[in-house]
């Protein structure tokens, strides 16, 4: 008897304890990635004196910060590093290669998120149509939502569609982003067939005209920016209306009028919170046990970056006030969804370079280059009498025209081959080389991957070209990114809050890991073309 109910009481215990473990896989409430756009790892360090104690200073305080965290493929651009953070993958498995690249039966650049076949909902009406048709691969937001049984909520949100796109990925309840025309937060019938009433609301409030009235004064007196160049340098890029890139910058000017230029402002980091604020409230994210995802991207610290560069006032006050922003935005989370509940993580989609002049004026190597068609494009269609053998150039790749190669009876390996030794003879190539063999080429292998991941076989060119550091294509005024050096590939990654541990890791880490990372915190499947590791020190046992 007494046995009896011995066993009893122990087969009961066994039950609860299955039961139990059955209704809590350790989860938190909600995951929140935000992505800044071109933010360089080195912005955490550049500024950390004049940061404030709740933004970049809490996220390194309590959180766990990879320092060495690199993109591990060559070209660092926007889509691609939304693509790589969300898939846990590269170009060459998700197709993702570039913003834009070329289609040789379309005979045209297609955009990384255009899909013709969905309409934008609450835009403009130039706006484009968008989706994440073109993404390949499936994406941690996506499992989250499979693991599930798509009862977890995944929404993104970023002023440019592919920052708002790509990271919810395939199955997300909604992407936001922001059409520059009427000022409006949108979406596509991809996701939706109408705006929810609490983005209508939003979009009436015009609270871009209210941020507009602000203006753009440096947060503290200009002379106190010390770890900038000069407020006015004829190599900062300025607005169209103003006499001079300097400070102050009236915006007050465009409320009503023109709705695109909060983009190139702080301003528009804080509208983008404010907006994704509004989404958690109303789409009650992180209220309940089963775990939500905000993804988040801030546009404007690229834009703002090309335009000045990354030693200007301009950009050392866009994270002053991101800092604030951050702050009040980690606030708001500890207060809707509780501190522990959530896990936070920041990191972004490539760094940027310099800009050229400001190099120059300190004997620093590197150099602008106009974009325009090179002297061995001319000398191989001189030698081989026709015009036009390369058809286009994209993403550092020139693409060979394969009709008029054709049609003209010639040996396509031989233009190829003729093309590329031309190209290695320019001053500012380091290395031209087939795309067919880039295990091949005399590169350090380092630099060899980097190609390898990013070169994918159905959408890529024929001949690649690897500049000398710190070259670039652009204009006179600003910089831009998207090489393999580590100007551009070194990015910012700090985890915050639920299931992560506080720490420093020196240790080389990528982009791609951060996917896997998640997923394994979430205990949910890693996307489906997943080539990176878990960064397991980040985890709390
Ligand atoms: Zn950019």
């Amino acid at each position: 008897m007494r046995l009896k109910s011995f066993l009893f009481c122990l087969g009961l215990t066994f039950f609860i304890h299955v039961q139990l473990q059955a209704q809590n896989i350790a989860r938190p409430k909600l995951v929140v990635g935000l992505m800044v756009y071109q933010m360089r790892w080195d912005y955490l360090y550049r500024y950390y004196e004049r940061y404030g104690e709740n933004g970049f200073k809490r996220l390194m305080r309590e959180g766990f910060n990879c320092q060495n965290t690199l993109i591990p493929y060559a070209q660092t651009l926007t889509a691609a590093g939304h693509a790589s953070v969300y898939t846990g993958s590269v170009p060459a498995i998700n197709g993702i290669v570039g913003n834009e690249w070329y289609d040789r039966s379309l005979k045209r650049s297609v955009y990384c998120v255009e899909d013709p076949t969905v309409k934008t909902i609450g835009g403009g009406p130039a706006a484009l149509p968008m989706s994440p048709k073109n993404l390949w691969t499936t994406t941690v937001t996506d499992e989250l939502r499979l693991a599930t049984n798509f009862r977890s909520k995944v929404i993104g949100i970023a002023i440019k569609d592919r920052g708002g796109i790509l990271p919810a990925g395939h199955s997300a309840n909604a992407a936001y982003w922001y059409e520059s025309t009427s000022g409006n937060w949108v979406t596509s019938t991809y996701y939706l067939n109408e705006l929810p009433n609490w983005v209508k609301a939003f979009n009436n409030a015009k609270v871009v005209d209210s941020l507009y009235k602000l203006d753009w004064n440096t947060l503290y007196p200009v002379e106190t920016y010390v770890q900038s160049d000069a407020d006015d340098k004829p190599y900062e890029g300025k607005f169209s209306y103003e006499p001079k890139p300097a400070f102050p910058h009236k915006l007050a000017l465009l409320a009503g009028k023109n709705y695109g230029l909060i983009s190139a402002t702080p301003h528009g980091n804080t509208l983008t919170l404010q907006f994704a604020k509004s989404a958690l409230v109303n789409e009650q994210l992180g209220s309940d046990d089963i775990t939500d995802f905000l993804a988040i991207s801030l546009s404007s610290p690229d834009y703002v970056g090309h335009q000045y560069g990354p030693n200007s006032v301009e950009i050392e006050d866009v994270y002053l006030r991101l800092d604030k922003d951050l702050a009040d935005f980690f606030g708001f989370l500890d207060a809707k969804v509780g501190k522990g509940n959530y896990t936070f993580f920041i990191t972004a989609d490539h760094a940027v370079a310099h800009n050229n002049s400001f190099m120059e004026e300190r004997k620093l190597p590197g150099k602008t280059l106009p974009y325009a068609e090179t002297p061995a494009e001319v000398e191989t269609d001189k030698h081989f009498g026709v015009k036009g053998l390369v058809e286009t150039f994209e993403n550092f790749q020139f693409y060979l025209n394969r009709r008029a190669i054709d049609s003209a009876k010639l040996d396509f390996s031989a233009v190829k081959k003729y093309l590329i030794n031309e190209l290695n003879k320019m001053p500012e190539i380091l290395l031209a080389f087939d795309t067919e063999d880039i295990s091949g080429a005399t590169l350090p292998g380092e630099f060899r991957e980097m190609y390898i991941k990013g070169y994918n076989a159905k959408l890529g060119g024929d001949i690649q070209i690897m500049l000398k550091p710190a070259y670039f294509y652009g204009g006179k005024t600003g910089t831009t990114h998207g090489t393999p050096y580590p100007y551009d590939s070194h990015i910012p990654l700090v985890f915050m809050g639920w299931g992560v541990k506080p720490g420093n890791l020196y240790r080389q880490v990528f982009m791609t890991d951060i996917a896997p990372t998640i997923a394994a915190l979430l205990h949910i499947q890693m996307p489906s073309g997943t080539v990176g590791k878990v960064i397991t020190e980040v985890i709390k046992d």
